[in-house]
């Protein structure tokens, strides 16, 4: 399994300039290989391969006056600038021939100034120093605040220039399955069900409530002040400039805060569970449409994903029971479908079943859940 652990950088006046001179060469190069891939298909000819771009647009476009300013930044990022070119269209034609699922994804397009910057290096063009310092090639050492461990050497680090102009160094890690193993818990209670809400944010086992957070409710009020601001700016006004950067700013607001959120709670879930049980999410479907709540649905997303790797890593049982299951109608006690439905049911908090039983609505969910995800893992069925 590969991870990303990704860090904030502090490059020095001179490191920016070289940064932003390969921005630029990257973005340059990935744009001539979509033109040079556009061209070749009005042509009729066929796609030209990565090793072809590489010569045309990288060792021989060095030696024209036109592009001789590629020589001055590092070869490594201009290299996967095609790779990640090729793989676009990859992912296009994938698409189009119904291989790749999930939403449709477009052809590729011409990078622009505007958007968030990068430049991927492998091994030959990044190493890490005893002093703490990132090397890059051509930029030189950058500090790093290493706010967590890498795990592992990684394999390639994007450097990322965010439109806020905050710099990220993001590194891929080759992580095993029970790299992070964490002392087995021998005791049958430390397993949970999680119920995802509305409400809260997650229950487990035995009620345990962890509450939305509150910063986000504020994020995401300050996200749409934002978005309000820039839509009633004029187009190419430099106060329209402004607020595109204030709306870029609120987004990584909530990313760094919801993220950091969401690695305390995953943690502390792995910590006191030798097993999880989740409900699957029709995430994609849900992360659609009405803004306000896809950032919530988001978080939930990124949520499951941070919580099955970690459980994979520390050597925890994770599985996730089907969406249809109806952890929310069943009676924990009876097994009756007695619970609230659809959309009417959604503000019953409360409710009693013909068995006599009462139930708190997510408490119940949890139980349901975590038997099932228990049935699923002891048939080895349990779809992780
Ligand atoms: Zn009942």
């Amino acid at each position: 399994m590969h991870l990303r652990y990704s860090y904030r950088v502090y490059p020095t006046r001179p490191q920016r300039a070289a940064l932003a001179r390969t921005f630029g060469c990257v973005r340059t190069v990935y744009n001539d290989a979509v033109a040079a891939r556009r061209a070749a298909h009005r042509a009729g000819l066929p796609y030209p391969s990565t090793a072809v771009l590489d010569k045309a647009l990288i060792t021989v476009a060095k030696r024209t006056p036109e592009r001789s300013w590629l020589a001055e930044v590092s070869t490594v990022p201009l290299q996967q600038a095609l790779r990640d070119c090729h793989a676009a269209w990859r992912n296009f034609f994938d698409s189009l021939s119904g291989k790749r699922s999930g939403a449709r994804v477009g052809p590729p397009r011409f990078k622009r100034r505007s958007n968030t910057q990068s430049a991927r290096y492998t091994r030959r063009g990044f190493g890490l120093k005893p002093n703490g310092r990132l090397y890059l090639a051509k930029v030189g050492d950058l500090r790093v605040a290493w706010s967590r461990d890498l795990p592992a050497e990684p394999s390639s680090v994007t450097i990322v220039k965010t439109p806020t102009g905050n710099y990220y160094a993001s590194f891929v890690v080759a992580v095993d399955d029970g790299a992070d193993l964490a002392e087995p818990i021998d005791d049958p209670d430390a397993e949970t069900g999680i119920d995802l809400g509305l409400k809260a944010f997650a229950v487990l086992r035995g009620g345990k409530t962890i509450d939305n957070p509150k910063f986000f409710r504020r994020l995401e009020r300050k996200l749409k002040k934002a978005q309000r601001a820039l839509s009633r700016k004029q187009r190419g006004s430099s106060n329209r400039a402004k607020a595109r950067l204030k709306v870029a700013k609120a987004h990584e607001d909530i990313r760094n805060r919801r993220d950091d959120f969401l690695h305390k709670q995953v943690a502390t879930i792995i910590g006191e569970n030798q097993a999880v049980y989740v409900e699957d999410l029709n995430v994609k479907g849900l992360a659609r449409g009405r803004g306000a709540k896809s950032l919530h649905d988001a978080a939930l997303g990124r949520f499951l994903r941070l919580l099955e790797s970690k459980a994979a890593r520390a050597g925890r049982t994770f599985a996730r029971v089907d969406r249809f299951f109806p952890s929310t109608r069943l009676c924990s006690v009876c097994g009756a479908l007695t619970g609230p439905q659809g959309l009417a049911g959604l503000s019953v908090r409360d409710w009693a079943c013909g068995c006599g039983a009462v139930h708190d609505r997510d408490g119940n969910a949890e139980i349901n859940i975590r038997r099932e995800g228990q049935r699923l893992v002891a048939a080895g069925q349990a779809d992780t």
